[in-house]
């Protein structure tokens, strides 16, 4: 039997185990496509209808060595779980427990300061415009955060789920951004698709030379376009589990 073959039996035993390696592939990923900021910056996922419960990382584990049993299930109503020596710090905790119960759509809530949705998120007017395929996909559906006021305070996850709406991205002004999805699969393939948006962006915007937005029409009709895409999230996510499973497949364990 097959190493992860044996992990995953072996899981079995372990509530939401599906869910577990989901997003510690989503984790892996991110370690590789250089989003981590050190060992800090949270993943989670929704595990009751209510979004009382979900899963986090443990503090202190880098993303790229995270594995699907090291996330912590923690409950919104026990808060006995912050007791452990590897509790997911106080204000992500509050913060992604608060926007799991508030946004519907926020089963997956994926937080990064990945390096150039963060520089967008520096500008004095942090609005992506329709320049390009990756750009229109998220026209009008972002939400944008002005109101920095330091890390991890009380009111925080109120006030950030109310700016949310229905978006799958909230750019945190000052700060770096969070893309809340249905599943782990779209939220991945947002994550993925948006700071490519931006590093194009910022990247046009460097050149000094006026850049060529296109009409509302033409950035409203390619956005649905993307969401009318057959497959796309699924097809892609499918792929980054199968490049673990052989490079490095103990993501499962
Ligand atoms: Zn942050």
């Amino acid at each position: 039997m097959a190493i992860s073959t044996l992990a995953a039996a072996a899981g079995s035993n372990i509530d939401h185990w599906e869910q577990r390696i989901d997003l510690a592939c989503a984790f892996r990923w991110a370690a590789r496509w250089n989003m981590h900021e050190s060992v800090a910056n949270h993943f989670s996922i929704a595990v009751n209808e209510d979004g009382s419960q979900f899963l986090v990382n443990p503090r202190g584990r880098h993303f790229s060595r995270m594995r699907a049993s090291d996330l912590i299930l923690t409950d919104a109503n026990d808060p006995s779980v912050m007791e452990r020596p590897d509790a997911p710090d106080p204000s992500a905790w509050a913060l992604h427990g608060g926007i799991h119960r508030r946004v519907p759509h926020a089963r997956v809530i994926l937080h990064v300061h990945s390096k150039y949705a963060t520089a967008l998120a520096c500008l004095k007017d942090p609005t992506l415009q329709p320049v390009e395929n990756n750009t229109m996909r998220f026209y009008e559906r972002i939400a944008y955060d002005l109101g920095f006021q330091g890390m991890g305070l009380g009111d925080e996850a109120e006030r950030v789920a109310g700016l949310a709406g229905d978006k799958p991205v909230l750019l945190l002004g000052n700060h770096g951004l969070m893309i809340m999805g249905p599943d782990v699969a779209q939220a991945v393939d947002d994550l993925y698709h948006f700071e490519r948006a931006c590093e194009t962006y910022i990247t046009a915007l460097q050149t000094g030379q006026e850049l060529s937005v296109v009409s509302h029409a033409v950035a409203a009709t390619t956005a649905q376009q993307w969401l009318d895409y057959p497959d796309l999230t699924e097809n892609h996510f499918k792929a980054l589990k199968e490049i673990l499973d052989e490079e490095e497949p103990d993501y499962r364990d």
